[in-house]
């Protein structure tokens, strides 16, 4: 390409402008604008507000802004420039029969899919990386081309590179452009790394099936996944960080803890509650139920299949159909499960004729809904296809939305609190394009909302419309021990229901008006909670929601009597109790009870039976001084009570 030599003016953002003399590449136009210090950070840039590399040449006035190792988009492109590299690695070690597919960045690392015949093995990973540390100690500059689609296609045809080719035929472009590190060559978007040299500390994580394009139908491809950081003491982070997670797995923890299981005879995403997870489950519907009743809320029951037309009606076939099972017939009609519990609360409020002096009527319940969820995408209790919501609905007249909203953020926030969330992001989601409802509306709608959240203090962050298309909504995320967020809760005003249903109230001008309706799910599911509540406690529940409290352990058989005595005893007194009177030694039935995360063990030997007392252990090793079964028993109620709240 010939360019004219002309003078240009090139800035940083909101800098003086300096004159260059053009062509010039980014990196030599930063020499001159940055200090020694900023341009060694420097990987990249913006030049206005298109990312590029930092060989790119400038030919017109441009506005600079470095993007630099350290920050979120600099590992961004850190992330995808190592996805290059291990592509490269990977088809030198395996040979040309092994095919390229795609290869982003993903929230903490990166991936590329590969199509070849043996499944890579741990040992893989071993040369793998071996190799990508050679390809980033020669320190290979990544350098751009752009091509005709022709040539391109050409190129990737004598590779035979069948899922490039597809991608390149699938381009609504004349042009594309391909990278080079070295041989390897690669078709992308960029923007790269200067060189492979920035790529030190990043590592290999896993292996797992994906199909070309997501698609079912099409190849399975091996999708290797990896991290990578600008420094060892972010990767170490995020390493140890990834073993607590593991740890702390929902699925391994709930199988050890024996809490739930998930059989395919049964059906994949349907959830069977082992006793100890239906007890710790019950524990929670109980808590929850009370403190509704303190809140003002009344509890509702309802069936789990409706006829298919109360779902026209509500327009769940409408909008939500690919997530609902098919239909079956009674006496000639058509049922549905139900996806969501709304139009039988609607249901329940058209029972009778409405009066404003009613309002606001606060209705919750215990939902049990079914959606279709794609078998790939089910995850342990986090995502299945059975699970009971902590729903309600709110009925109320324009002028108590606000106030709704704010006991809603205040019952909300107690309950999260109860149990051990005290961090979270909360979000405020305003009108999509797509939507029904009055400007007027809208506008009032998320205006209440964002006063309760106002007078609450809660700082929120505004997703300008990501709202439902039937009304704005507010969703709560909670952070656990290890920093993770998790979508639990959400609040949404919806104009669409009363006006689909037609439902009405009588107001004190004895005129029929809408009401507004408020659905809520607090915890959202309780699989889902429950899932949370395992990572974020790692299984070490507290004492007032633990299944089990306390494990009775005798050191001889000669205590066995007086055991089963206390054992009666402190179930009576509403302890939640297990023996274990095993001839085995008490330090392997201890160290048992200990992997079961139980809070207190009590150990009875000759003394404690003649004193008619308890020897109390606690989970980190501790011992209490004896006391007699009726103080034990008073001690788990009274922390039990406190750690409930009341
Ligand atoms: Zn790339
Ligand atoms: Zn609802």
């Amino acid at each position: 390409m010939a360019y004219h030599m002309a003078a240009i003016s090139v800035c940083l953002k909101d800098g003086e402008p300096i004159t260059l003399s053009s062509p010039i590449t980014i990196q030599d136009a930063l020499a001159q604008l940055l200090s020694g210090k900023q341009r060694k950070k420097t990987i990249a840039a913006y030049a206005g507000d298109v990312a590029v590399d930092l060989f790119t040449e400038l030919t017109e006035d441009t506005v600079l802004t470095p993007i630099q190792a350290g920050t979120e988009e600099g590992l961004e492109i850190l992330k995808h420039s190592t996805a290059h590299i291990m592509a490269q690695a990977v088809k030198d070690l395996f040979g040309p029969q092994v095919k390229v597919a795609i290869g982003p960045a993903i929230e903490n690392g990166f991936y590329y899919d590969f199509k070849h015949e043996h499944p890579f093995t741990p040992e893989d990973f071993e040369k793998i990386e071996g190799r990508m540390a050679e390809i980033a100690a020669a320190a290979l500059p990544f350098t751009r081309e752009d091509i005709s689609k022709e040539a391109a296609l050409k190129l990737f045809t004598e590779q035979d590179e069948k899922y490039k080719i597809e991608l390149i035929n699938d381009l609504e472009t004349d042009t594309v452009s391909i990278y080079h590190q070295g041989e390897f060559t690669d078709l992308c978007r960029g923007p790269h790394l200067p060189d492979t040299s920035w790529v030190k500390d990043f590592k290999l994580l896993r292996v797992a099936g994906a199909y070309w394009r997501g698609d079912e139908k099409n190849d399975v491809l091996q999708r290797i996944y990896g991290t990578v950081f600008f420094d060892k003491k972010a990767l170490k982070k995020y390493l140890h960080q990834r073993e607590e997670a593991k740890k702390r797995d929902h699925r391994k923890l709930g199988r050890e803890l024996k809490l739930f299981t998930i059989q395919d005879d049964i059906g994949p995403g349907l959830i069977l509650w082992q006793p100890k997870g239906a007890l710790l489950r019950k524990l929670i519907e109980d808590y929850w139920k009370e403190e509704h009743y303190r809140h003002g809320y009344e509890l509702l029951y309802t069936p789990h299949i409706a006829r298919q037309d109360l779902w026209n009606t509500s327009g769940h076939l409408d909008f939500y159909a690919e997530n609902m099972y098919a239909p079956m017939e009674i006496d000639s009609v058509k049922y549905q499960l139900k996806p969501m519990n709304c139009p039988f609360h609607i249901g329940v409020y058209n029972s009778h004729k409405r009066s404003y002096r009613e309002f606001p009527i606060r209705w919750a319940e215990l939902g049990t809904v079914y959606r279709y969820e794609r078998a790939g995408a089910l995850h342990g209790l986090l995502r299945v296809r059975g699970f009971t919501q902590d729903d309600a609905h709110i009925f109320c007249r324009e002028d108590q939305l606000e106030k709704e909203i704010f006991n809603i953020l205040d019952l909300n926030l107690l309950i999260l609190n109860t149990f051990g969330f005290s961090e979270y992001d909360i979000y405020l989601s305003t009108r999509p394009q797509k939507s029904v409802g009055s400007d007027k509306n809208w506008a009032e709608a998320t205006d209440a909302l964002k006063q309760a959240l106002e007078k609450k203090g809660l700082d929120f962050a505004e997703d300008p419309g990501e709202g439902v298309f039937y009304g704005p909504k507010i969703d709560i995320k909670i952070k656990d021990q290890l920093g993770r967020s998790w979508q639990c809760s959400t609040i949404q005003v919806d104009f669409n229901l009363p006006e689909r249903f037609d439902i009405t109230y009588t107001g004190s001008d004895n005129r029929e008006h809408r009401p507004i309706m408020i659905h809520r799910a607090l915890m959202g599911s309780l699989e889902r909670f429950v899932g949370v509540l395992i990572e974020h406690y790692a299984g070490v529940f507290p004492l007032w929601f633990a299944p089990v409290q306390t494990r009775l352990l005798n050191i001889t058989d000669d205590q066995t009597h007086y055991c089963e005595k206390v054992y009666r005893e402190l179930r009576k007194a509403g302890v939640r109790i297990e023996k274990d009177l095993r001839n085995e030694k008490l330090n392997y039935k201890i160290r048992e009870a200990q992997m079961d995360k139980i809070p207190y063990m009590l150990i009875v030997g000759e003394q404690e039976k003649e004193n008619g007392t308890v020897t109390v252990r606690m989970r980190d090793g501790k011992n209490l001084p004896p006391m007699s079964i009726s103080e034990f028993a008073t001690k788990v109620q009274e922390e039990s009570l406190e750690g409930r709240g009341f």
